[in-house]
């Protein structure tokens, strides 16, 4: 029961990130960003995978939602610090960030 309470409570600090992503998403893209997405998927799982996440069998993933998905989606990553949960899938990097290709 204290473990169910305390996964519970960790839980909803993981939805921290997204929320943050979501107040913060009608502020402008960082202009450093380079890079296009390449459609991994990694982003929709964070941190838990989207309902409107649909994985291929070939492993592409889409989301069937697009053409409504929310600002913090069509934005991401908009920062160095949303990216890096992500930085090692994601198409996406920021120029001035330790070992962006210039
Ligand atoms: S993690 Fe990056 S490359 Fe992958 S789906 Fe999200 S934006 Fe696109």
């Amino acid at each position: 029961m204290v473990d169910n309470y305390i996964y519970e409570v960790l839980g909803k600090f993981e939805m921290i990130p997204k929320l943050a992503r979501t107040l913060t998403s009608v502020l402008p893209v960082d202009k450093s960003r380079t890079g296009s997405c390449n459609q991994c998927g990694e982003c929709c799982k964070l941190p838990f995978k989207c309902s409107f996440l649909k994985i291929a069998e070939d492993g592409s993933s889409s989301c069937s939602a697009y053409n409504f998905r929310p600002l913090n989606c069509r934005k991401f990553p908009r920062t160095q610090s949303q990216l890096e949960p992500v930085i090692d899938v994601c198409g996406f990097s920021f120029n001035d960030s330790p070992g962006a290709v210039k």
